[in-house]
């Protein structure tokens, strides 16, 4: 859904979204299991600069939810994680703050991005919304044991023959001083 500026500049446009599963692309390392529910508003803010000046300003705010697949950290086996996020987002001009240190911070809590052209593609926003709800990385549960470094066996699922791995030598001696100090 492309949100055109110049709709915009007649009324705020609301958008209640379902994207299917493939609709947005979220890269190589999540896989969308349900549909993605975004809903809210955008609307035109200008601002007025002595007087020939007027930026116009995309607010974008409301809601998005939906469930994602990732691999788990540790073993690699799909985690299913629930997405759900409100944003209120501000888009200014491209280029408008170019040479500018500081820009005037406008809404105090919206964050501020760009669009460049008529308007901004409402996908976009909403990809970008997503992929900074995710975590960094999943485990599948809080026991995971991971792969074996050696052979890669899942080692919630199986044991392998890979002998275990020889012992710091740090720890060792941390083990000696304390049985001595046990004695
Ligand atoms: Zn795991
Ligand atoms: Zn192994």
């Amino acid at each position: 859904m492309f949100i055109d500026l110049q709709e915009l500049e007649r009324q705020p446009v609301d958008f209640d979204e379902e994207f299917r599963p493939g609709a947005i692309d979220l890269g190589p390392d999540f896989l969308q299991r349900s549909g993605l529910r975004a809903a809210g508003r955008a609307q035109l803010v200008e601002e007025h600069h002595g007087k020939h000046q007027t930026i116009k300003d995309i607010r974008v705010n409301g809601e998005l939810s939906t469930q994602l697949e990732m691999a788990c950290a540790r073993c690699l086996e799909p985690v299913l994680q629930d997405v759900k996020r409100s944003f209120d987002l501000l888009y200014r001009p491209l280029g408008v703050d170019a040479g500018r240190e500081e820009m005037s911070v406008t809404g105090a809590e919206a964050e501020i991005s760009y669009y460049q052209g008529e308007g901004l593609l409402l996908e976009d926003v909403i990809r970008e919304q997503v992929l900074l709800a995710l975590p960094l990385k999943a485990i599948c549960r809080q026991d995971c044991k991971g792969l074996c470094p050696q052979c890669g066996a899942n080692l919630n699922s199986e044991t392998c023959s890979c002998a275990e791995p020889a012992e710091d030598p740090r720890w060792s001696a941390l083990k000696d001083l304390r049985s001595k100090l046990e004695h």
